[in-house]
């Protein structure tokens, strides 16, 4: 089986989401700011790619421009302009710290036996005594949280499959907040790090309950019309779609 961290992520939060999600495959509504959160991604990845010894901002401008449509909706107008605003934010904080960069936007596989791990790092730095530093963009509108362990983890193993080794802190770049919260790993143990990724991915494979639960990430939920927990009479779940391969993504 194939696991991505968003799927594993998503079991984590309410299994009876990860049902609707990525069993039963129910539509979620479009959400407007994914085309603006991709173009981002697309601009910094572009950017430090090519990272120039002294870069100007239209270094980043440019590639963010690019990602969009020549005509654009109000809708995406709005995105645009936004997006734009905040990476003029991100260069005028970073201007004169440029890191060096091994990698962005990097792709791994990891083959565990029984099931593959697969995801994304957006960026891997250098640092100047010589350790690796993994930087995740964020760019969700919520007040920063604390890192969760488990995605860590994740990076971590993601990482080790492309190098062979571990990152000594990870940066998660908050760009709407205009700050980067550093999070040193003090738990840098290959083995522990994989024994507890595979205990997730044991309980995601032995669930046959899948039972909602509640939290604060209900105000978000794609599925409420259909969960048992906050509804009385909850829509009907369709019949259970053949089930694929479980992926999980970074
Ligand atoms: S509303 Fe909450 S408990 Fe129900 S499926 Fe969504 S996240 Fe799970």
């Amino acid at each position: 089986m194939r696991f991505s961290f968003t799927r594993l992520a998503t079991y984590r939060r309410c299994a009876f989401q990860y049902r609707c999600r990525y069993q039963l495959h129910l539509p979620a509504p479009p959400r407007p700011m994914t085309r603006l959160a991709l173009a981002l991604h697309a601009a910094l990845a572009t950017f430090y790619r090519h990272l120039a010894p002294t870069p100007r901002l239209d270094d980043l401008l440019l590639p963010y421009d690019a990602q969009w449509p020549d005509e654009l909706i109000e809708r995406d107008a709005r995105a645009w302009n936004e997006g734009r605003a905040l990476l003029i934010d991100y260069f005028q904080r970073h201007d004169g710290h440029w890191p060096r960069v091994l990698f962005t936007e990097v792709p791994f596989t990891l083959e565990l036996g029984r099931y593959t791990l697969v995801g994304q790092l957006d960026r891997v730095d250098e640092l100047p005594d010589g350790s690796l530093q993994i930087v995740d963009y964020k760019t969700t509108r919520e007040p920063p949280q604390a890192p969760d362990p488990f995605q860590l983890d994740l990076y971590q193993l993601g990482l080790a499959a492309k190098t062979g080794r571990l990152a000594e802190r990870v940066v998660f770049s908050y760009l709407r907040h205009g700050i980067d919260r550093v999070v040193p790993v003090d738990d840098r143990n290959l083995r522990l790090t994989l024994e507890r990724v595979e205990r997730v991915v044991a309980a995601v494979e032995s669930d046959d309950v899948l039972a909602p639960r509640v939290g604060e990430h209900c105000k978000r939920c794609d599925y409420i019309d259909y969960c048992p927990a906050q509804r009385p009479d909850p829509l009907p779940l369709p019949t259970a779609a053949p089930e694929g391969q479980l992926v999980l993504g970074l």
